[in-house]
């Protein structure tokens, strides 16, 4: 008879989010395995099933207490096997991303070293389809398995079936249906290294390993990116705007310098940081946060953030934007 996990009432959440925000939960579970969690599903304790399932709790915004199950996945594993054309990697929902990218890399395997550095867990990596210097993880995937929470069995769903954009998929859409147990992750033979990104351009495609690729990406991200552990944030607060290519022709009347990126089908991506940074926010504090010195697209927590300030500072970031360049900014991180 497979076992429960061990449910604990009232647990605090605030150290186990990157921001730092202070929130409790009801009722926590760290599942360890599969059939943990299929136990989990077909017991009493399910209820309506997760409030919220927690990784490594970096994209989120914890605004309140979560009355009711917060489920964090912790099952690990991660298997490599050769096909002609790729190497396949099975990882476990619980893993840490970089970790997982750091045994590739050391294994002689490219294709993740673009997505380095990115903080938090393989189960969380496809719900927002994280994506870093030009590559996204949905060009590295072959399929997610996952509970079906109203069905309460395994799925496995392909690339397809995941509906990826950018920042997003089937899973963010559809936020308490589908609990991620495993990825796995197709990455091709021979590397090709996707160079098209700011500075990786300026590196010799013909005589590159996929580990040097990683080592220029984690020195860029540090040199930008405030490092959770000493200045709480959840990343890039905001989205890069999608818009159509006739819209920036427009801003660019006003605005000649404005940054932006070819997103495809007669859209162009707007660089938010720019815009924020164009607004007069980066650098500058409202109460306990504040809008990164060196990345305007982060806002970072003080010491003692309450919610309150955090949606604060987004909504008047937001209403800067829109009123200077009529463009909307959608949050990136989940808003608990
Ligand atoms: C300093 C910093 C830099 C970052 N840089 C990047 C970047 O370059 N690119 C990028 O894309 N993101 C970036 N992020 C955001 C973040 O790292 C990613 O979104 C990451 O995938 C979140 O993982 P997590 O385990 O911490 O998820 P959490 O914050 O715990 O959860 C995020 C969402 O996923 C859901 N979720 C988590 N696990 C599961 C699961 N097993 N099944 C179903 N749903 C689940 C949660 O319910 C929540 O809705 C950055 C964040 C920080 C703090």
């Amino acid at each position: 008879m497979p076992q429960l996990p061990l449910l604990r009432a009232d647990v605090s959440l605030q150290p186990l989010n990157t921001f730092g925000l202070a929130a409790r939960a009801a009722t926590f579970a760290v599942i360890e395995s599969e059939e943990e969690l299929l136990a989990l599903r077909h017991s009493s304790h399910w209820g309506a099933g997760p409030a919220l399932v927690l990784g490594g709790g970096s994209n989120l915004v914890l605004t309140r207490d979560v009355a009711g199950l917060v489920v964090c996945m912790a099952n690990k594993g991660m298997t490599m096997r050769k096909t002609p054309d790729a190497v396949l990697v099975e990882c476990k929902a619980g893993e840490n991303w970089n970790a997982v990218v750091d045994a590739t890399l050391k294994a002689g395997i490219g294709g993740l070293e673009n997505l380095i550095s990115i903080p938090g867990s393989v189960g969380a990596a496809p719900v927002q389809n994280i994506g870093a210097y030009g590559v996204e993880l949905a060009q590295r995937l072959e399929s997610v398995t996952a509970l079906d929470c109203a069905a309460g069995s395994l799925v496995k769903l392909s690339r397809d079936a995941c509906q990826f954009g950018y920042r997003d998929s089937l899973f963010r859409r559809s936020p308490g249906r589908f609990l991620i147990t495993a990825v796995t992750l197709r990455l091709p033979v021979p590397w090709q290294p996707n160079l098209t990104y700011g500075e990786l351009r300026s590196l010799d495609a013909s005589s590159l390993s996929p580990a040097q690729v990683a080592q220029k990406v984690a020195a860029m991200r540090k040199a930008k990116l405030p490092d959770p552990g000493e200045m709480p944030n959840a990343g890039s607060f905001f989205k890069n705007p999608v818009v159509p290519c006739e819209r920036l022709d427009e801003i660019r009347v006003a605005y000649p310098d404005i940054v932006s990126y070819p997103a495809g089908a007669g859209t162009v991506k707007l660089a938010a940081a720019w815009m924020i940074e164009a607004c007069g926010w980066k650098g500058r504090a409202l109460g306990q946060v504040a809008m990164h010195e060196r990345q305007a697209l982060v806002m970072v927590n003080r010491g003692k953030a309450t919610a309150a300030e955090v949606l604060g500072l987004a909504s008047v970031v937001e209403k800067s934007v829109f009123e200077k360049f009529g463009v909307t900014l959608e949050r990136e991180p989940i808003v608990i």
